[in-house]
């Protein structure tokens, strides 16, 4: 059986970024690498969305941008504007396709099926695969999105709107969330803050459809595109030894209040990449301490009060929306922190910090 200098086990979002990554700063010229992935061909799966707080490799992947995005309860609206952070959707189809053209050309890397294929006690392994069954009973982001097509021009391409939380929650934390990414063209996706366990939450073909009936007001549409996730609002064990460094959700890369991944994981790699030659002995990389506490008190609040959500995620964007969208994509700074966190209801917080 062969052996490899690098193994990423699993080419999903973070695996492919990091071969990308290596591959563009020649780091695979003497190097060989292996890719482990099970899928039988790469298409469009997810659309990956953010805040564009920095400069990515992927702006030709880029779905559309948008300068202006609205919140909502059953009560209250605003909308904002976002014109130094552009919240941006990519294309996982465009994307998986940039990254297997390009390292596609490098005879040193290579995909196989199954890590039984290779010899890796040599190797540095990256992995993006959760180790076992995740807990079902704790808290998930899960969701179900669809790209409908309309025959008349009824969206407003100019304005996403991030969480309309003008819907049954069922005692849970539930949203939709429209990005129009043009005149006819959007996707609409039902989201739930909840356990994986209550089957009663599932029923999103029947929520989707009746949102754009009854919320949107669209009778006659067809659907293009449908993914389906559930990202863990946890961190779960990781696979914890010397010669394997954890990447993409599976290394922690969640931010845990938003399911923001994407970005986090393009730092990621090229944090890799810049250390890759003492990268075992130098520390592992790892979201911001503060983020990860304000969002563990932040998801205990979520946990106990569901029902007080949509008017604290509301409440939220009362900062300026620079200072949110930079505490969101973890580049606030002290005084960013305090501006989001005196929004935030006082006492169920401080309570939080000792349940
Ligand atoms: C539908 C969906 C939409 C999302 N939208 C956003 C978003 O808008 N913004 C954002 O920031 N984040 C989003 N996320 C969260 C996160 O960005 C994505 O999940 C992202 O794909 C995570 O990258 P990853 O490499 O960790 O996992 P994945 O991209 O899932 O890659 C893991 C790979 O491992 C492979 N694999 C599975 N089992 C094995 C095995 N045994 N051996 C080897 N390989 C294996 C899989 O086939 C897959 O290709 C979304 C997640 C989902 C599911």
């Amino acid at each position: 059986m062969k052996e490899f200098d690098y193994v990423i086990i699993g080419g999903g979002c973070a695996g492919l970024s990091l071969a990308y990554e290596l591959e563009i700063n020649d780091k695979l010229r003497d190097k060989t690498l292996a890719i482990i992935e099970p899928r039988k061909e790469y298409k469009r799966d997810k659309t990956w969305s953010f805040w564009k707080v920095f400069d990515h490799k992927f702006e030709d992947c880029v779905i559309k941008s948008w300068n202006n995005f609205s919140i909502n309860t059953s009560e209250n609206s605003q909308e904002l504007a976002s014109e130094k952070f552009p919240y941006q959707s990519i294309d996982s189809g465009k994307f998986y396709e940039k990254i297997n053209l390009k390292i596609s050309k490098n005879s040193n890397i290579n995909f196989f099926k199954n890590i039984s294929e290779i010899h890796t006690d040599n190797s540095l392994i990256f992995n993006s695969v959760f180790d076992g069954e995740l807990d079902k009973s704790k808290l998930w982001q899960h969701f179900q999105g669809i790209e409908i097509e309309t025959p008349k021009n009824i969206f407003d391409e100019e304005i996403l709107n991030l969480m309309d939380f003008n819907c049954d929650q069922k005692n849970d934390v539930h949203f939709f969330y429209t990005l129009p990414f043009s005149k006819n063209k959007a996707l609409i996706e039902t989201t739930w803050l909840s356990n994986l366990e209550d089957k009663t939450l599932k029923d999103y073909d029947l929520q989707l459809e009746n949102y754009i009936k009854n919320n949107l007001g669209i009778k006659n549409y067809k659907i293009n595109f449908l993914e389906k996730g559930a990202i863990p609002l946890f961190y779960p064990s990781f696979r914890n030894d010397n010669k394997t460094i954890n990447i993409g959700s599976a290394g922690g890369m969640t931010r845990l209040s938003t399911g923001y991944t994407f970005l986090n994981i393009q730092e990621h790699s090229q944090y890799i990449v810049k250390n890759i030659d003492k990268i075992q002995k130098i520390k592992r990389y790892k979201l911001g301490k503060k983020y990860q506490f304000l969002d563990k008190v932040f998801l205990r609040v979520l946990e106990k009060h569901p029902e007080k959500m949509p008017k604290i995620f509301f409440n939220m964007f009362k900062s300026s929306s620079n200072t949110v969208i930079k505490f969101l994509s973890n580049k606030s700074n002290i005084l960013e922190d305090i501006n989001i966190i005196s929004n935030m209801p006082k006492l169920i917080f401080i309570k939080a910090l000792f349940y």
